[in-house]
């Protein structure tokens, strides 16, 4: 299995890593997309991938980074990626959860990232956060250009289908386990096998029945068990797939 969005480089893990990788391999977790969303983080994708074989590290810059230095870490960005091995470009995307109040400039350097991703081909990895219609459009601007996934996709099964015209993989992560989240599991259910991927998003938003703790990459299992049975398949079938379809998006075949 893969893990397909972690961020095991933050504080949360300073005292136990190592374990928290041993129950990876134990649970036939072995390779974790570990996702960069900052100046910092970006480079403890990097140093962490080095120490361990078991990392794939990216480079981004999260909306919740728009600020008036945009154009600064942007040109950063660009460097960065240049000079250093990264898998995807993202976490990257529209969040307005907390405030609308810099769309702007959030547009500016999502487009940035998305343009970097096709100069270097790239996939995309899409964090949308109430603001779906906005995601949107700006992706349907690079139509036929475009591929990636939508990261703890939480959207309707509708938009999903779109999102998937535009090139895009589905990841599910913690939340299609929790008993109330009825789109995730009708998304589980419905989209095509082979668009699917699997994550946990690390610490964030840990599955059943360690809902509300720290979250693991090795709990992808739990949301990989919960699909499996949404969708009347075995585990190892699901397991397989999405294995194979994040190996062949990431190209993570060395
Ligand atoms: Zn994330």
């Amino acid at each position: 299995m893969i893990d397909s969005h972690s961020h095991l480089f933050e504080e949360e893990f300073n005292n136990d890593l190592d374990d928290c990788i041993k129950r990876c391999k134990e649970n036939n977790v072995n390779k974790i997309i570990l996702v960069g969303f900052s100046y910092d983080t970006n480079r403890l994708a990097q140093k962490l991938s080095k120490e361990y074989d078991i990392f794939y590290p990216t480079a981004g810059i999260h909306p919740d980074e728009a600020d008036n230095n945009y154009l600064e870490k942007i040109k950063e960005l660009k460097d960065f990626v240049n000079n250093n091995k990264v898998y995807a470009i993202g976490e990257c995307g529209i969040d307005y959860h907390y405030t609308k109040e810099n769309e702007e400039i959030q547009k500016i350097i999502f487009k940035a990232q998305i343009e970097l991703s096709i100069e270097k081909n790239l996939p995309l990895i899409i964090h949308m956060r109430d603001a779906t219609k906005d995601t949107y459009d700006i992706l349907k601007e690079y139509k036929g250009k475009l591929k990636g996934v939508m990261h703890c996709y939480s959207g309707s099964l509708e938009m999903a289908y779109e999102f998937i015209k535009l090139g895009f993989h589905i990841s599910l992560g913690g939340p299609v386990t929790f008993k109330n989240a009825k789109e995730p599991k009708e998304v589980a259910k419905n989209i095509p096998l082979d668009k699917l991927l699997i994550e946990t998003d690390c610490p964030f938003l840990a599955p059943t029945p360690y809902r509300g703790k720290r979250n693991e990459s090795s709990y992808v299992k739990l949301v990989a068990e919960e699909i499996a049975n949404l969708r009347g398949i075995s585990f190892h079938e699901l397991e397989q797939a999405t294995e194979k379809n994040t190996k062949e998006l990431f190209n993570l075949w060395i």
